[in-house]
């Protein structure tokens, strides 16, 4: 079992008061806080190795270089990928989705079809409604059900030979809900289409294995999972890598520049142009080795303790109704009162220190589908305890009361 206030310990910003009350931090899901071994990971590595990477022959940037590498070895083994140079840093999962349309503007052809799910964050949506407007392929949607489930059914009778890529995230950002992402992988690939998958909401709460999921791309950030803002990853078969054009110009992804012709890096560099986020990269291998420490089954099985209870302490409320209630889930409770904004409901309990999120969570669809404005998201993190979940309970009967 986990000594979660060992655990509790290792993060600074926990034993913070916000307007004058004990933080309570259930906005895990926006993004994750950060453990000590991190931030001093960060300063360590401008205090000591700061220099530009894969550039110089002297002993700074060669220490620096290895780090970064290091890095990305770990995330390789992390995620499971055949080679190290599958695994591109990106600033977040939305670069990493650009990188990929942007690559695909240069394939799809009018009449080509993209499948998105209703589910998707924004970042997930936007980026391929600009491809198709590019190509003139066409985007199709794969339709929920009100539990929040994808219905496969429809997905189904979506796929054609027209299909030239499917996306849709691994773990819901507003629901919490975990998709049957191999089944959507392998009936995509039984048509011949690429498959990207958004696993942002997923890496902090399991540990992904490419190779058997057997994805092409799985694009994720570092800022969720305990690693720094302004990093990620893009993994990406390397067929795929190869087969799609660079995203941006600049040094680093070149092999020969003249006035007449520019050869291209091998993979990773190809996509990694310009000086990346060195100290980040370097320490989204620290977060990623804290998390495993941790152990992501231990997580998993806490977490789903967190997701049990604070559901169950939840519909204690009357008049709460909660979003997103399929059977496959991860830690997060999406919920709204009636006749109560979620908004006033996040402001006030914001007074009594707890931080949830309260709006449509970059999910409009999603809200438009449920006919409301938005929801109040409490995302929970192995660092959070059932007592901070009935404190939010508590928290939320007071605004009602003082909202009705
Ligand atoms: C947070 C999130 C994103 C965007 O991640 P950034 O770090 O902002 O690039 C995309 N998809 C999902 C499901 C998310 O939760």
């Amino acid at each position: 079992m986990l000594d979660i206030q060992k655990i509790r310990a290792d993060f600074p910003i926990l034993s913070q008061t916000v307007n004058g009350k004990p933080l309570v931090y259930f906005d895990n899901g926006a993004t994750s806080q950060k453990p000590q071994i991190v931030i001093d990971a960060e300063v360590k590595y401008y205090q000591e190795i700061n220099a530009n990477i894969h550039r110089g022959v002297h002993t700074l940037s060669q220490l620096a270089t290895d780090a970064y590498e290091i890095s990305r070895g770990k995330v390789k083994e992390h995620i499971n990928a055949k080679h190290a140079h599958e695994v591109l840093f990106t600033s977040g999962t939305t670069h990493g989705i650009n990188l990929v349309t942007n690559g695909f503007a240069s394939i799809l052809k009018p009449g080509d079809e993209v499948i998105v799910s209703s589910l998707e964050h924004h970042s997930n949506i936007v980026p391929w409604q600009m491809l198709c407007e590019k190509t003139g392929a066409t985007l199709k949607v794969i339709p929920m059900n009100e539990n929040g489930e994808l219905i496969l059914e429809e997905f189904d009778k979506l796929l054609s030979e027209k299909t030239k890529v499917v996306t849709v995230n691994h773990i819901s950002n507003a629901l919490g809900i975990i998709n049957p992402i191999k089944y959507i992988i392998d009936k995509a690939h039984a048509v011949g289409s690429a498959v990207l998958i958004d696993g942002a909401q997923a890496v902090p709460h399991l540990k992904p294995n490419v190779q058997e999921l057997d994805c092409d791309f799985y694009a994720f950030s570092g800022h969720k999972m305990c690693g720094p803002t302004g990093t990620g990853i893009l993994y990406g078969k390397e067929e795929w890598l190869n087969k799609l054009p660079p995203y941006q110009g600049g040094g680093e992804m070149i092999k020969e520049v003249t006035f007449e012709k520019t050869t291209y890096a091998d993979l990773p560099h190809k996509f990694e142009a310009g000086t990346p986020n060195i100290a980040g990269g370097i320490v989204l291998g620290t977060a990623i080795d804290y998390l495993n420490n941790i152990g992501f089954e231990n997580i998993q099985e806490y977490e789903h303790e967190l997701l049990e209870y604070a559901t169950k302490r939840l519909l204690e409320i009357e008049g709460l109704r909660i979003y997103g209630t399929g059977k496959n889930k991860a830690s997060v409770v999406s919920f709204n009162i009636d006749g109560i904004h979620p908004y006033d409901i996040g402001s006030i309990i914001d007074k009594l220190g707890i931080a949830v999120r309260t709006g449509h969570h970059c999910a409009q669809p999603i809200m438009n589908f449920f006919c409301i404005p938005g929801t109040i998201r409490a995302s929970f993190s192995f660092y959070n305890t059932k007592e901070e979940i009935d404190q939010m309970v508590e928290a939320v009967k007071k605004a009602q009361t003082m909202l009705s």
